[in-house]
C-alpha cells in the first residue's frame, strides 16, 4: 500500500499497515457501520520517512538508555523527538498527506476539522496494544495543520512514557511503527454510549445512554444521561428513561475549544433520541457484537441528524466501562487486601487525598486512597479500579465499587505509601491482589459468555422475590435492566454526602426546600425507573466522621467509634429538624404519584424508636395506611425484640447484615486488622435471622436482606430454606442470586415431593 489509504480500504488484516485503531475503523466501515470518514498515513510511510531522512540510526541509538534513570529517559525523548520534528519528510509522503486531506474535504463538502490519532503497531506482533501511549491532536484544519499533527504523532512514539513502556514490555524500538489516523471530527448535537448486551448480566438487551452535545459529558459522568433499553430479539424498546440533563459540552466554533454550558430549559427534560434513532443505534450495536463475537461498549454521536459510531471496544466493563476480567497473577505482587469488588484492570496510579483532587483521575486510571468518601464518587466512575488502605468488605469503597462495577481491592493497609504516582499497576479485585505493571488478563467467565455461545439467557421465575440495592441514583437504569422485582435498599446518604454540604448547613442557611428537592430528585430517579415495583428508601444513615469533611460538618463530634455512635435513626430522632425534611421529601414523592416508595429506618434497636419516627411522620401528614414503613434489622437488639415491632405494625424488615455482623461479633466492619473475623455466616447471625423470619412469617410481615451477604450463594440458599420473602443484591450479583434462588427453591420442592412419597 502507498503512504496513505482511505479507512474503507483497510480491515482487520491490516494491523501492520494501520495499527489496531486504523484496522478497527476500516473494519467497521466495511460492515456497514457509519464511521466518520478519513484516511490513514501508513506505518510504512513512517518507516520510509526515518529511513530516507537518514535519521534511523541516530534515533535508535539515542534510545539505548537505562529507562529507570529519569534524566537519561528524558534526554532520549528530547533527542528522538527533535530528530523527528526537524528531519525533512520525503516530498512524496508530505504531498500524499496534504492532497489526501484536500480530497477528504472535497468528499465532505467543506474544509473539515479532523482528529489526528496515533495507531502504533509492532512488526512482529501486529496486534500488540500500545493504547494511550501516543498522542492525539483534535480540531486540526487545513493541510499545514494536518501535516504538522501527523509529524507530532510520529514524534509521540518517542515520549518518555512510551519508551519506558516498550522497554518494560520487551518490545524493540526499531520494530514498532506508527500509523497516523486522520478522521473527520464529529460535532455531535447529541451523543452517548451504548452496550450491545446488558453489561451486568449479559442479557440480549441493548442499553443506550445519551445526552446533549459532545460525548465527553456522558463518558466522564458529569451529566445524567437518558437511558433506553432495547430487546435485541423483539426489537422493542423496553424502557425509556428521560433524565434531567443539566449541562452539555460543545465546541465553540470561534475558539475550537470545548466549553461546558447549561442545557437550555426546554431541552433539559426532553428526550434525546427519537424512536428511529434508538432503533438505528440498536441495529449497529447488534451488527458490531455479531461481527466481533463479543458484547461491545460503543461510543456514538449524531451530527446534523446523522448517526456516527465513534468507537467500539469489547465490554470488559460493567455499567461504566470498567474492565471486568481476572488476572492470571504472574506479575510481582505489590500489595494484598480484601477482594472488595470483582474484576481486574491495569492502569496508572493516581493517589487521592481528598475529593478536591479528583480531576487527577482520568478514564481508566487506578484511584488509590486511604478510604473513599462520597464526594469521590465522580472519580470512582472514571477509575479503572480502586485500591484503599482501609476498610473491610462492607466499607464505602467496596459497596460503591461493586455498584459501579469497578474492580476494587480494599484494606491493603499501605496502598498510599507503597504505590507511587504514575506507576502502572494491575488490580485484581476478585482475588484482592495488586501487581506491578501490566499482568496478562483473561476474560472473566460472565453470563455474557453464555449469550455469545448462542445460549439464551432467560430470567427464571422465583417465588422468593429478587431485588436490587442502589446507592447512586444514576445507576437506576442499570439496576432496572437487571429486571429485579424492586429496590430492597436505596441508600440516601450517598446522595446527601455527594451534595458536599451537611443537612444542617441547609437548615442553618434557610435552604431546606433546596435540600428536600435534592432528595426528591434522587429518589424519584430510582422510583420512576422501577415504578410500580416497590422501592424501599432508607432514611439517612451516615456516621459523624463522613459528615466532618463536608461544608457545615466542622462541628461534628469526634466519636471514639462512629460505627457505634450517632448515626441512623438515633441521630434523626435527636435532630428531628432534619428528619422532618426527609419525611417532607417522602410526602412530595407520594404526592407525585410515586406510591411505590416505602420508608426503611436504619440502626433501630428498640421499638420506641420506630414509634417516635412514626409519630413524626404522622405529624408531617404522611398517610401511613398507604405507605409501607419498615425497619432494618441490623442490631441484635432489634432482632431479639422483633415481636414488639410486629405488634407495632411494621410492614417489612430487611436484614442489614453488614452491621448485624459487626454488632453481633464485635468486629468493626471498617477495620482491616480484624477483617478475618468478619463473617456473616457465623451461626449466631444465622440464628438471629432465622428467629426474625419465623416471627415475621407467622405474622405475615415481609422479610428481606440488603446486606452484602444477600449476594453470597451460600447465604442465599440458607435464606430460601428459612423462608425469606425477598433478597436484595448488588446490581452485578442479581443474575447469580436469581439462579441460586431458583435452584434452591427447586431443591426444596423436590425434597418435599420425595418425602411425601
Ligand atoms: C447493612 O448494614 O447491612 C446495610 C445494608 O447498611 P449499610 O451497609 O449501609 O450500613
Ligand atoms: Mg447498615
Amino acid at each position: 500500500m502507498g503512504a496513505v489509504v482511505w479507512l474503507e480500504e483497510v480491515g482487520k488484516n491490516d494491523l501492520s499497515v494501520v495499527g489496531g485503531k486504523g484496522a478497527s475503523l476500516g473494519e467497521m466501515i466495511n460492515i456497514g457501520v457509519p464511521v466518520p470518514g478519513g484516511f490513514a498515513v501508513t506505518a510504512q510511510a513512517f518507516r520510509d520517512f526515518i529511513n530516507r531522512a537518514g535519521i534511523a540510526e541516530k534515533l535508535f541509538d539515542a534510545l539505548k538508555v537505562d529507562v529507570n534513570e529519569e534524566a537519561e529517559l528524558h534526554k532520549a525523548e528530547e533527542t528522538a523527538k527533535r530528530l523527528i520534528m526537524e528531519a525533512r519528510v520525503p516530498k512524496n509522503i508530505e504531498q500524499a498527506i496534504r492532497s489526501r486531506y484536500e480530497e477528504l474535504c472535497k468528499r465532505e463538502g467543506e474544509q473539515v476539522f479532523v482528529a489526528v490519532r496515533s495507531s502504533a503497531t509492532a512488526e512482529d506482533l501486529p496486534d500488540a496494544s500500545f493504547a494511550g501511549q501516543q498522542e492525539t491532536y483534535l480540531n486540526m484544519r487545513g493541510a499545514d495543520e494536518v501535516f504538522n499533527a501527523v509529524r507530532k504523532c510520529w514524534a509521540s512514539l518517542y515520549g518518555a512514557r512510551a519508551i519506558f513502556y516498550r522497554v518494560e514490555q520487551g518490545f524493540e524500538h526499531d520494530k514498532v511503527n506508527l500509523s497516523a489516523i486522520v478522521q473527520k471530527m464529529v460535532d455531535s448535537e447529541k451523543s452517548g454510549v451504548m452496550f450491545s448486551s446488558q453489561p451486568s448480566t449479559g442479557e440480549p438487551l441493548v442499553v443506550i445512554e445519551g445526552a446533549w452535545g459532545l460525548g465527553e459529558a456522558v463518558v466522564s459522568g458529569s451529566v445524567s444521561p437518558d437511558n433506553y433499553v432495547v430487546d435485541r430479539n423483539s426489537k422493542n424498546i423496553l424502557s425509556r428513561y428521560v433524565a434531567t440533563k443539566e449541562i452539555m459540552i460543545f465546541r465553540d466554533p470561534k475558539t475550537q475549544k470545548t466549553v461546558t454550558v447549561k442545557v437550555p430549559q426546554k431541552k433539559r427534560e426532553a428526550t434525546v433520541l427519537t424512536d428511529n434513532e434508538i432503533a438505528e443505534l440498536a441495529k449497529y450495536a447488534e451488527i458490531l457484537e455479531k461481527h466481533y463475537g463479543i458484547p461491545q461498549d460503543i461510543e456514538w454521536g449524531v451530527e446534523k441528524g446523522k448517526i456516527y459510531i465513534l468507537h467500539s471496544r469489547p465490554i470488559t466493563t460493567i455499567g461504566n466501562k470498567k474492565p471486568a476480567a481476572q488476572s492470571e497473577g504472574t506479575g510481582k505482587v505489590l500489595l494484598t487486601g480484601l477482594a472488595g469488588a470483582p474484576g481486574a484492570a491495569t492502569g496508572i496510579v493516581r493517589i487521592i487525598t481528598s475529593g478536591r483532587e479528583l480531576d487527577k483521575v482520568r478514564q481508566g486510571d487506578i484511584m488509590v486512597t486511604k478510604m473513599t468518601m462520597p464526594d469521590m464518587v465522580p472519580g470512582m466512575k472514571r477509575a479503572g479500579a480502586i485500591v484503599t488502605d482501609e476498610g473491610g468488605m462492607a466499607c464505602h469503597a467496596a459497596i460503591v465499587s461493586r455498584e459501579l462495577g469497578c474492580p476494587a481491592v480494599v484494606g491493603t493497609k499501605k496502598a498510599t505509601s507503597v504505590l507511587k504516582e504514575d506507576m502502572e499497576i494491575t488490580v485484581d479485585g476478585s482475588k484482592g491482589m495488586v501487581y506491578e505493571g501490566r499482568v496478562a488478563l483473561a476474560a472473566a467467565p460472565k453470563p455474557a459468555a453464555a449469550a455469545n455461545a448462542g445460549v439464551v439467557v432467560s430470567k427464571p421465575i422465583t417465588a422468593t422475590e429478587i431485588k436490587v440495592n442502589i446507592s447512586e441514583p444514576d445507576r437506576a437504569q442499570a439496576a432496572a435492566a437487571t429486571l429485579a422485582d424492586g429496590v430492597g435498599l436505596l441508600r440516601i446518604e450517598h446522595m446527601i454526602l455527594g451534595l458536599g454540604k451537611t443537612p444542617n448547613w441547609y437548615i442553618k442557611n434557610k435552604k431546606s426546600e433546596e435540600y428536600i428537592n435534592e432528595l426528591v430528585k434522587g429518589v424519584k430517579t430510582v422510583a420512576d425507573a422501577f415504578y410500580p415495583k416497590p422501592v424501599w428508601v432508607r432514611t439517612l444513615d451516615a456516621p459523624t466522621d463522613e459528615f466532618r469533611a463536608m461544608e457545615g460538618g466542622e462541628g461534628e463530634p469526634h466519636e471514639h467509634n462512629p460505627m457505634l455512635g450517632w448515626r441512623g435513626i438515633r441521630r434523626d430522632l435527636t435532630e428531628t429538624d432534619h428528619f422532618r425534611l426527609e419525611v417532607r421529601a417522602f410526602k412530595k414523592l407520594h404526592e407525585m404519584g410515586l406510591s411505590n416508595v416505602g420508608i426503611m429506618l436504619p440502626m433501630v434497636q428498640h421499638v420506641r424508636e420506630f414509634q417516635k419516627a412514626k409519630a413524626i411522620m404522622v405529624e408531617e401528614g404522611l398517610d401511613l395506611e398507604r405507605i409501607d414503613v419498615g425497619i432494618m434489622v441490623e442490631t441484635p437488639g432489634a432482632a431479639l425484640t422483633i415481636e414488639d415491632f410486629i405488634e407495632d405494625g411494621i410492614d417489612f424488615v430487611s436484614f442489614g447484615t453488614n452491621d448485624l455482623t459487626q454488632y453481633t461479633l464485635a468486629v468493626d466492619r471498617n477495620n482491616e486488622n480484624v477483617a478475618e473475623l468478619y463473617t456473616e455466616l457465623h451461626p449466631a447471625i444465622l440464628k438471629l435471622i432465622e428467629y426474625v423470619v419465623e416471627r415475621c412469617n407467622e405474622a405475615e410481615v415481609k422479610t428481606s436482606i440488603c446486606g452484602q451477604a444477600g449476594s453470597y450463594p451460600e447465604m442465599v440458599k440458607r435464606l430460601v430454606e428459612i423462608g425469606i420473602t425477598s433478597i436484595s443484591a448488588n446490581i452485578d450479583a442479581v443474575a447469580v442470586v436469581r439462579e441460586t434462588v431458583a435452584r434452591s427453591e427447586k431443591i426444596l420442592m423436590l425434597k418435599a415431593l420425595r418425602n411425601r412419597d
